[in-house]
């Protein structure tokens, strides 16, 4: 067994897949179901979405304990790259939540 690069979508599978897991191509020419192929690559998306609100999570924290640290608690307003940090986290994490908001509505409707 080895990993080679599917034809279809040019990511990493398996020699052995039978159809690619991403993009449903197959070397044996069958068609994959599209809706089958739909669920998984809505899925995927849903995967990556949740990767994302946990990344803007770990942002926001960082920048609330940067404050804390540089300050020595939360009664002084936070310096330059503690409101960066908190604000990109906040701003992802609305848009993370958005997105698999959407992606959760498109799985309900295909069920
Ligand atoms: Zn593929």
């Amino acid at each position: 067994m080895s990993i080679v690069r599917c034809p279809g979508c040019a990511r990493r599978i398996s020699s052995l897949a039978q159809a690619c897991p991403h993009c449903g191509y197959s070397k044996t020419g069958a068609q994959v179901d599209p809706e089958v192929l739909m669920m998984r690559q809505l899925r995927n998306l849903r995967y990556r979405a949740r990767m994302l609100t946990y990344m803007a999570m770990l942002f926001t924290m960082l920048g609330f304990l940067m404050w804390w640290f540089q300050n020595g608690g939360f009664n002084q307003l936070p310096g330059q790259l503690s409101s960066i940090f908190i604000a990109i986290g906040v701003v992802g994490y609305l848009i993370a939540r958005a997105w698999l908001f959407r992606i959760n509505t498109q799985i309900k409707k295909n069920r």
